[in-house]
């Protein structure tokens, strides 16, 4: 199984990046609950067969959809012998929980947080999301909340992220009981960063009406484009009206193992709390969240219960309290930290700063190779490493989007689509270490070639199609780049 996965690696690129799944492939994996046992090597080749050729794809180089880290062979060494080791994490006396918490520490240096400061793996950005949020609740409301619920002052409460935010801080904001109403969206600014100035005319006019603004979840590389808010400007604004600062940083926050990068990260240091996902550019393997709270003793307040069953003890395996289940909802939990420890110990900052940056070179010269090709243009600015465009000859939403499925159906390359100002564009997301300048050639190629059979196929017109959803953001100013290769 091991060789087969090797030989999988290392052959990747002889493959389709992804491939639509055959009927009997999928008819295959709706059979009764198997009563008898099944020889080992037998169930392996049906994963082989069934389940290997048919994923997402995300460990080839040609994979720019969405927002997915490639991995590498060393986190798979490390899934398996965490799989063996089989430790559950939530707790208890044992030095899989001090790896973890070596993990915290050096995310604390990295993040420049302070000595008291907490951490936890949990699945992802979205849940490291929600953790942010429900300290920042302890903060503001204290842990009677916890009890009590939101009760009258809970009533007041309001949170502030950029309309480009992720749609896992509103969903943060229904799960914790506020509802989504209770979010207000900024507008965005040319760069598609939170407009400052707007966020503070809407803070004035918010507390003027009676409101207790109390969070801020700023965005460090947003998931359309890559912009990074104005974290220093945020922490100032926060500190100044006493605010909660969380900063969403799943695509971006890791940019500071890279040294043209975390400049542009100023201000993260100054944040109550930073989400952020090892399983995207950090390229361990899936899943790989984190969240890092500047106050672990209140982290701990909005999470730690009292359970007979749970009492910590001085000696034997009920020792080493705080343990991770008190700083979230998960009581028994697997050893992320061993593939995100392998990954950082194996590589090293250095050459995993260098990786960082090295994907945003390859998105500049994409943006170099759309602008110098005249049936192609950029659609938004090109912050990190994210490239938003539009085929020209396509003049529609609905055009573009079939230019995205075909490039996905050819197994060449695998960009997604997003809106930037209400219109589709086709998103390359470069986060895989194992993209290199030929691959993004191949995607130019491939957009044209696809794109200039479905012109014709659509008599080069085409109309704008209700099929788009409308974006969730109110409509700014185009970015400067737009329309001019
Ligand atoms: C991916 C992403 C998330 C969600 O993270 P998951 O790990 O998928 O839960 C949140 N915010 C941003 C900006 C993201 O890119």
């Amino acid at each position: 199984m091991l060789d087969d996965l090797f030989d999988y690696l290392e052959h990747i690129r002889e493959r389709p990046v992804w491939q639509p799944i055959p009927h009997e492939v999928r008819a295959a994996f709706d059979e009764p609950l198997p009563q008898r046992a099944t020889e080992l090597a037998v169930v392996h080749e049906a994963f082989m067969h069934k389940v290997l050729p048919y994923a997402v794809g995300n460990a080839h180089p040609g994979f720019m959809g969405w927002v997915h880290g490639g991995g590498t062979a060393v986190g798979m060494l490390a899934e398996m012998v965490a799989g063996g080791l089989n430790a559950n994490v939530g707790g208890r006396d044992q030095m899989p929980v001090e790896v973890e918490r070596q993990i915290v520490r050096w995310m604390r240096d990295l993040f420049g947080f302070p000595e008291g400061a907490s951490g936890v793996f949990v699945t992802g950005t979205s849940m490291a999301n929600l953790i942010g949020l429900l300290v920042a609740r302890t903060s503001v409301l204290g842990e009677g909340a916890r009890k009590e619920g939101l009760g009258s002052e809970g009533q007041r409460l309001l949170a502030y992220a950029s309309a480009g935010s992720h749609a896992s801080i509103a969903q943060a904001l229904d799960l914790c009981g506020l509802g989504t109403d209770r979010l207000r969206l900024v507008p965005l600014n040319e760069r598609l960063e939170m407009d400052i100035g707007a966020l503070r005319q809407r803070l004035a006019a918010d507390w003027a009406a009676g409101y207790r603004p109390f969070f801020i979840a700023a965005t460090a590389g947003s998931v359309d484009v890559g912009a990074i808010d104005d974290l220093g400007a945020l922490a100032d604004i926060a500190r100044a009206q006493g605010l909660w600062l969380h900063v969403d940083g799943a695509c971006g926050a890791l940019g500071m193992l890279a040294p043209d990068i975390a400049p542009r990260l100023t201000g993260i240091e100054r944040a109550d709390s930073i989400a952020f996902d090892f399983h995207k550019w950090g390229q361990v393997p899936y899943d790989a969240g984190f969240v890092l709270v500047r106050d672990g003793e209140l982290h701990g307040r909005t999470f730690a219960a009292q359970a007979a069953y749970l009492r910590r003890d001085a000696r034997g395996l009920a020792g080493g309290s705080p343990w991770p289940c008190d700083f979230g909802p998960d009581l028994s939990r697997g050893f992320r930290a061993l593939k995100a420890w392998f990954t950082i110990k194996t590589y090293g900052a250095q050459q995993l700063g260098a990786m960082i940056s090295g994907t945003c070179e390859l998105a500049q010269y994409l943006k170099r190779r759309i602008e110098a090709t005249p049936q192609l243009e950029l659609a938004a600015p090109v912050s990190l490493n994210i490239v938003c465009f539009r085929h020209r000859g396509a003049h529609s939403d609905v055009l573009n989007a079939e230019i995205a499925a075909e490039l996905q159906e050819s197994g060449i390359c695998a960009p997604s689509t997003t809106a930037i100002h209400g219109r589709l564009a086709i998103r390359a997301a470069i986060v895989n270490h194992r993209t290199t300048m030929d691959d993004i050639d191949a995607l130019v190629a491939a957009t044209l070639k696809v794109g200039a059979g479905v012109g014709r196929k659509h008599g080069g017109r085409g109309n704008i199609s209700a099929a788009v959803p409308e974006p969730a953001w109110r409509p700014c100013p185009e970015p400067p780049s737009r329309g001019k290769p």
